[in-house]
């Protein structure tokens, strides 16, 4: 049992007694002898039995005067030899009671852990500690003691060894590592994005520049998992490629010698998978090891395009001149318009099949917007003069549904507009 004050209550009990009882007379004689009812020693906790027994010798030295510290604590004296002499001298002066206490530097044991993220923080729940030497560089001369507490969790916390004889502990501790529980903490913790360092910090029991660092530290980490693991897959990939190419060339050259006459499309029906991959992926191999490709052969036509070409330019003319004569309001002749109305639509087709000629016309006959809108101007003026009307510009523009804006950007239709609006001018003035 430790820190129940149970060393002051054992001080109290003996202070009861006098420790030394000097005898002058004993039953009517003379008889001079000291004795002594009791010894208490303080010893340190990293002390040994020779300290023990030194301390010994010391104290009684002290009580009677004597001098066996000098005699029987010699350095070079041993154990078993000092041990006697002590139990010798506890009997020549009728020793009461020898009290060892044992000096706690770090108060009652056990000890907290001090780690704010432990499921144990700040429960005494440390049991032992290590004594380590403390130096002021890391080779430097050492100047005291350090006693090292490690909870489960990792953490670890230093604290200095009060000298006996200067006094106690002073309760400062540092921190000398924060262990695999703290890590995984700052790391779950500054992975969420939740929180600043500033906040990390309070949580995790430390500053927030440390924590800046720290994060960074587990960043650049990640960064390197990352980029291995990514090499790792790249070189999966190439070494699993590196196989489906010796698989593919394997197949391909059992194709070949089973068939050493097919050419190469026979050999694309023997051997698909690995023609479509030779082809795709390794197509220098593919070229040099299978037979070369027979020449195409052009299969006569058994359409005339020269002369349907002919027929259809013929066509295009005169459809485009009868839809831009037709009555009402003007559509729009366009190249995808005459088309249909001759019968070769898409435009597409047209383009890609053999019809030169027909192009030509159509490019030539189909209608521009620009054009078409010339062609509204003049249907609207000639609509308001077959109604007797005297339109305004604004009127002849509206009606052909084109815009003032577009009519002053562009000159033909600007000019078409002039043109059709004189002739109401002289109109006019005929009638005049
Ligand atoms: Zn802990």
């Amino acid at each position: 049992m430790s820190g129940v004050g149970k060393s002051f209550s054992v001080e109290r009990i003996l202070s009861l007694y006098p420790q030394v009882i000097h005898h002058s007379h004993y039953q009517g004689r003379n008889f001079t002898h000291s004795q002594i009812t009791w010894v208490k020693l303080d010893c340190p906790f990293d002390a040994n039995t020779k300290g023990v027994c030194i301390e010994f010798f010391r104290q009684i030295d002290s009580m009677l005067g004597t001098n066996y510290h000098p005699n029987y604590a010699g350095k070079r004296r041993m154990l078993d030899e000092m041990l006697s002499e002590m139990a010798r001298v506890a009997a020549n002066h009728c020793l009461g009671v020898l009290v060892i206490d044992e000096i706690q530097p770090f108060g009652p044991r056990p000890w907290p852990c001090l780690n704010p993220v432990c499921n144990r923080y700040q429960e005494a729940c440390i049991e032992t500690f290590e004594i380590r030497p403390y130096r002021v560089a890391p080779k430097g001369i050492e100047v005291g003691k350090t006693a090292d507490f490690r909870c489960e969790c990792g953490f670890t916390y230093s604290r200095r060894v009060p000298d006996p004889t200067t006094g106690s502990d002073d309760g400062g501790y540092w921190v000398r590592s924060r262990g695999a529980v703290w890590e995984e903490a700052l790391r779950r913790l500054s992975s969420s994005g939740k929180y600043t360092s500033r906040e990390l910090g309070q949580k995790l029991g430390v500053k927030g520049s440390l924590i800046r660092s720290k994060v960074v530290q587990i960043r650049r980490a990640w960064e390197a998992t990352k980029q291995a693991r990514a090499q790792a897959r790249a070189e999966a990939r190439l070494a699993a490629k590196e196989l489906k190419r010796a698989e593919c060339r394997e197949q391909m050259l059992q194709a070949m010698k089973e068939r050493p006459t097919a050419s190469r499309s026979q050999l694309r029906l023997f051997a698909p998978v690995a023609h479509a991959w030779l082809f795709k992926h390794d197509r220098e191999w593919f070229e040099a090891s299978l037979p070369p490709p027979l020449p195409h052969i052009k299969l006569p036509s058994s359409v005339d395009w020269k002369q349907r070409d002919a027929e259809f330019a013929a066509e295009a003319r005169t459809t485009a001149e009868r839809l831009k004569q037709a009555p009402g309001r003007p559509i729009r002749v366009s190249k995808n318009l005459i088309a249909q109305e001759i019968g070769v639509s898409p435009i597409i087709f047209i383009k890609a099949l053999h019809l030169p000629l027909t192009n030509a016309v159509l490019e030539e006959v189909s209608e521009s917007l620009d054009d078409w809108a010339v062609r509204r101007i003049q249907w609207a003026a000639e609509c308001f003069r077959q109604a007797g009307g005297r339109p305004t510009s604004g009127q002849v523009l509206k009606r052909a549904v084109v815009t003032r804006k577009k009519t002053r950007q562009k000159p033909a239709l600007q000019a078409a507009l002039n043109a059709a609006m004189r002739t109401f001018e002289t109109q006019h003035g005929n009638r005049k």
